[in-house]
């Protein structure tokens, strides 16, 4: 069992991968992308500390309650707290779900820094987006990434590219009302109307 420390997390989410999918914020990342959409998980600060095996009870209810296709992490950087996240793409591997992982590092870097528990993440993931957002390379025609230096690597036959289009590339954005009175966005920011 590992520890994660996690910026927020939603049990069902149609706004960051194909499907309904729980999805996992991690605290903490070490680049710092102008334009970057979730700056208050960047900082290396202790946040929600909760063990992997905690985690994992969480989705599989939410998979139970909502009948999720998978499960996304997304931060913050992902790969900086892979090995509590591999624990958690095994776990949803054997209740059926598939993996999603966006990394600010290209999965080359990653082949090549070997970061502790990286390997093992990318093992049990269908679906990495990789590289930092570039706001200099705005994307417009595919879907869940922002920058066309972005790129989708299909780790296994779970999925293929049709997901990054599928029918009209569509840009989803959720806004929740939490009962701590806070508002809860994710999904695409540009479309937030201020
Ligand atoms: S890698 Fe991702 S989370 Fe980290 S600063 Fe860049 S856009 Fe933000």
């Amino acid at each position: 069992m590992h520890w994660l420390n996690l910026a927020s997390r939603l049990p069902c989410t149609k706004a960051e991968g194909p499907g309904r999918r729980a999805a996992l914020w991690v605290q903490g990342c070490d680049k710092r992308c102008s334009g970057c959409c979730n700056p208050a998980y960047l900082q290396m600060v202790e946040r929600d500390l909760v063990s992997t095996s905690s985690v994992l009870d969480w989705l599989a209810d939410a998979h139970h309650e909502h009948d999720l296709e998978g499960v996304t992490f997304l931060g913050g950087e992902p790969m900086l707290q892979a090995q509590g996240l591999a624990d958690i793409a095994q776990g949803a591997r054997m209740l059926g779900l598939s993996v999603m992982v966006f990394s600010g590092y290209t999965k080359g870097e990653l082949e090549f820094l070997e970061l502790p528990g990286s390997m093992q993440l990318l093992h049990y993931t269908d679906v990495l987006v990789d590289g930092p957002y570039d706001s200099n390379l705005p994307e417009h025609g595919r879907r869940w990434v922002g920058s066309t230096n972005q790129q989708f690597h299909y780790l296994t036959g779970r999925y293929d590219s049709r997901i990054e289009s599928y029918g009209e590339v569509e840009r989803v954005l959720e806004i929740r009302l939490r009962t701590d009175g806070l508002v809860f966005i994710n999904g695409w920011p540009e479309k937030v109307v201020r």
